[in-house]
């Protein structure tokens, strides 16, 4: 017996920022799961950036999204009907076909989780692939050390409140955080304990980082390239270190962008930049868990999220996190437990 579906599909390839246009809503059936196969009714779905990379037709590390298809992405629901033993019916799993009411999914890419434990949410985010994305690029890309010097970018975003609270809590001499809004600066300094942070609308990225670090910095954790990468570059320390996680400033330039102008200098202070995906790092995951899950739960690491709801609100999630709406993680609820 088939499920009736709704799912969000490409419509167009976006040429520089995406717009409604670039998707459509359309129904279709979900059929039964055959041996190895879940039927998931799907409760939560995550939006990130990576997902408009997936929008152009180009080799990536991810393939591209199809015209006319629908899209995919972390995604939490209820398994409705199961094909394997290990997994039944009412259980919850976190899986990669978002974007959709119900999806059709291998069992062996699921992974069960509690919703008891800690909300739906947080598989997605803190506790999930960008929690583990902020975990792995401090750690283990940049080295941290107790007693260095942090500047994050887009901090007051899903990455950038982990990174920024994991340095705090492992040492850090001092964390700056960059972001789009008075709000989240108040976010990032009230709530989060930052040392600093500054709205990067607010002037030039450069002299107000080397305002909120005049001694410099020791790691930078970019999301954001650009201007933001030129910064961090002048205001770094001897051997500093810098984790390229995302450039999200250029992910809708439609023109080559710049590459910083000082790069020379990352010969004179022997800086060390390394790119990093998630995808290389899920062996920590556990290590991850038991470190980082007890301090979401007692408080020690705060998480704001921001929710949108019903599935045909997708798109507009999307595009808003991309314009920096919303604080945290960026959600959208398609059902109800
Ligand atoms: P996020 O920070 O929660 O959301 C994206 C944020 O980027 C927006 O909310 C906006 O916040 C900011 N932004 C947008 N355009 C900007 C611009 N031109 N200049 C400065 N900031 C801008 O997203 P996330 O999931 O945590 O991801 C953060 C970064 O990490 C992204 O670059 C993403 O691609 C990358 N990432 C990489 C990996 C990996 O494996 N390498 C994994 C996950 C994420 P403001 O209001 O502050 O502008």
């Amino acid at each position: 017996m088939s499920v009736r579906s709704r799912e969000v599909r490409l419509a167009a390839r976006p040429h520089g920022w995406p717009t409604a246009e670039t998707f459509a809503i359309a129904e279709t059936e979900v059929g039964d799961p055959g041996p190895g196969q879940l039927l998931v009714r799907n409760l939560m779905m995550s939006v990130d950036p990576y997902m408009r990379g997936r929008m152009d037709d180009r080799k990536s590390y991810m393939p591209p999204f199809q015209v006319g298809e629908a899209l995919d992405g972390g995604a939490v629901g209820e398994v409705v009907a199961s094909g394997v033993d290990e997994i039944k019916p009412g259980q919850t799993v976190l899986h990669g076909r978002g974007w959709r009411e119900y999806a059709l999914i291998p069992a062996n890419r699921a992974t069960v989780v509690d919703p008891s434990v800690a909300p739906l949410g947080t598989y997605l985010g803190v506790l999930g692939m960008t929690g583990l994305t902020a975990y792995a690029g401090l750690f283990v890309t940049a080295e941290f050390k107790p007693g260095d010097v942090v500047f994050v970018s887009s901090a007051a975003g899903s990455v950038g409140q982990v990174v920024g609270q994991l340095a705090k809590l492992n040492g850090a001499a001092r964390v700056i955080g960059s972001a789009g809004s008075a709000e989240k600066v108040a976010y990032l300094i009230d709530e989060l304990g930052f040392d600093a942070a500054f709205d990067y609308h607010d002037g030039s990225v450069r002299e107000r980082l080397a305002q909120a670090a005049p001694d410099g910095i020791d790691v930078y954790f970019d999301n954001v390239g650009g201007d933001h990468l030129e910064a961090a570059i002048a205001a770094m320390k001897l051997h500093g270190r810098i984790t390229v996680c995302g450039m999200i400033s250029v992910y809708n330039a439609t023109e080559a962008t710049p590459a910083p102008r000082n790069l020379a200098q990352i010969i004179g202070k022997r800086i060390t930049i390394r790119g990093m995906l998630v995808s290389d790092h899920y062996a920590l995951e556990p290590k991850f868990i038991a470190e980082v899950a007890p301090l979401v739960a007692d408080g020690r690491i705060k998480h704001r999220e921001t929710v949108f709801e019903g599935l045909d609100s997708a798109p507009e999630a999307f595009l808003a996190m991309l314009r920096g709406d919303g604080v945290g993680k960026n959600l959208v609820r398609i059902a109800t437990g």
